[in-house]
């Protein structure tokens, strides 16, 4: 096999992996998927047209074929831009535009040995950034991105190699360089691994996105029931070693199911998205805020003392009564009733903190829902509320002081 024979196989086989990341394109939509095509295929091309030395005139062979295969790397470097989600930059066009910079050197142009550095030199810039922009993106130094750039850095030695030989020994066609087809072979070699582990690190992406889904509501993108079941026990492992409670806080929106028939099921799936933001903003990133179906969502969160867990759910209860919900030209008036359950992190267990907690919940409801209600082993205990102060016996200006000392109490009875 001589030289030119391997340029057209790997012209066939790049232009072939570009048209398959397209079709690719057509079901997902990636742009990715688009820009690496376009560089596979114009890689492909230009490197077949510099095999056609001789058969194509010599400026479409040598100036425009070459600019073509650069700007396919140009455009891989643009793809891991667009895979990571981050902005392509002018400088993928680098290595293209040192092919046309040496072009225009006298020199340079009418010489064969100094036009193979040129491109060759080229390229290692070109493949030096691509490794650079694996590296520097998301998950930059998962496995599967170094061997990614293992491959490509072998690529970079075996086209700086190629480079120096050009310019030392000063060969005039491809026919001198023909005992130079083992550097061609290594080429190829890392070309198809550095694509394989490309597909991988598609692959692990598709994955991600997977599980991901599997774990997420898609009307309110919070964690689902699954997702806050996972989210327990994450917890309770990066917490092992301290002290402190895990506290489960179960809420369920009150007559939920007339605001359906009141308002149409679509202004109650707004209910239930503005209600998740109202959770996760009570929140404050602490913990986990979940739905876990229908009209009830949950919160698992790290927390000192009874008094903090109950400060978030107050905290929701009380800003979800004050905003109600505008749909349309409705202002819908929403309230939730909520069931806390704790216990020690290190002996925390689901089950019995979700039944504890559908206790309080229930608690909360048969007394006149719009409540916290606080479960412990054998007790429930409803949490002393200041907007519900002039209907039940405590005086109308309860203070917050007075609050945090009935919940003190509250505290007290628990332990
Ligand atoms: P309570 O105060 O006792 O909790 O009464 P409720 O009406 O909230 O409770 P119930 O369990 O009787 O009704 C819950 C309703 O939630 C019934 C169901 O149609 C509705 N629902 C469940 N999932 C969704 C959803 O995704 N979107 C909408 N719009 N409604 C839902
Ligand atoms: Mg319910
Ligand atoms: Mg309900």
């Amino acid at each position: 096999m001589d030289i030119v024979t391997g340029f057209m196989i790997w012209a066939a086989e790049a232009s072939t992996l570009g048209v398959l990341l397209w079709s690719r394109w057509f079901y997902e939509r990636q742009p990715f998927y688009l820009t690496w095509g376009a560089g596979f295929i114009l890689h492909g091309v230009g490197v077949g047209m510099v095999g056609l030395r001789g058969t194509l005139p010599d400026f479409v062979s040598i100036e425009i074929a070459n600019v073509m295969a650069l700007v396919g790397i140009g455009l891989w470097i643009a793809g891991m831009l667009q895979f990571d989600k981050r902005r392509v930059e002018a400088f993928i066009a680098i290595p293209a535009l040192i092919c046309v910079a040496g072009m225009m050197l006298d020199p340079v142009r009418t010489d064969f040995g100094y036009r193979v550095a040129l491109f060759h030199g080229a390229a290692v810039i070109g493949y030096l950034m691509l490794i650079a922009a694996a590296l520097w993106g998301e998950n930059g130094h998962s496995r599967t991105r170094r061997v990614f750039s293992l491959f490509v850095g072998i690529q970079v030695l075996s086209s700086t190699t190629v480079a120096i030989y050009a310019l030392i020994n000063k060969p005039q066609s491809f026919a001198a360089g023909n005992s130079s087809i083992w550097l061609l072979l290594i080429a190829a070699f890392c070309f198809m691994a550095a694509i394989m582990s490309g597909a991988r690190l598609i692959n692990e992406r598709n994955e991600q996105k997977l599980r991901l889904l599997a774990v997420t509501d898609p009307l309110t993108n919070l964690l689902n029931r699954r997702g806050m079941i996972d989210e327990f026990h994450m917890l309770k492992r990066s917490h092992a070693s301290d002290s402190g409670l895990m506290a489960l806080i179960h809420l369920d929106l009150d007559g939920f199911k007339q605001i359906n028939d009141l308002y149409g099921h679509q202004a109650g799936d707004e209910v239930l998205v503005a209600f998740a933001r109202i959770g996760i903003a009570a929140q404050r990133g602490r913990g986990s805020f979940g739905r876990m179906g229908g009209e009830e969502f949950a919160s698992i969160m790290h927390v000192a003392n009874m008094i903090e867990a109950a400060s978030v759910a107050e905290a929701i209860r009380t800003t979800l009564k004050r905003q109600p919900v505008t749909v349309g030209e409705h202002q819908i008036p929403v309230t939730v009733s909520i069931g806390i359950a704790l216990a020690e992190i290190g002996s925390a267990n689901l089950d019995t903190l979700l039944s504890t907690a559908d206790r309080a919940l229930y608690v909360a409801k048969t007394n006149g829902r719009d409540r916290t209600a606080i479960g412990t082993d054998n007790d429930v205990s409803i949490v002393p509320a200041i907007d519900h102060a002039e209907t039940e016996s405590t005086p109308v200006q309860a203070s917050m002081t007075q609050q945090v000392a009935a919940l003190r109490r509250i505290v007290a009875i628990g332990k």
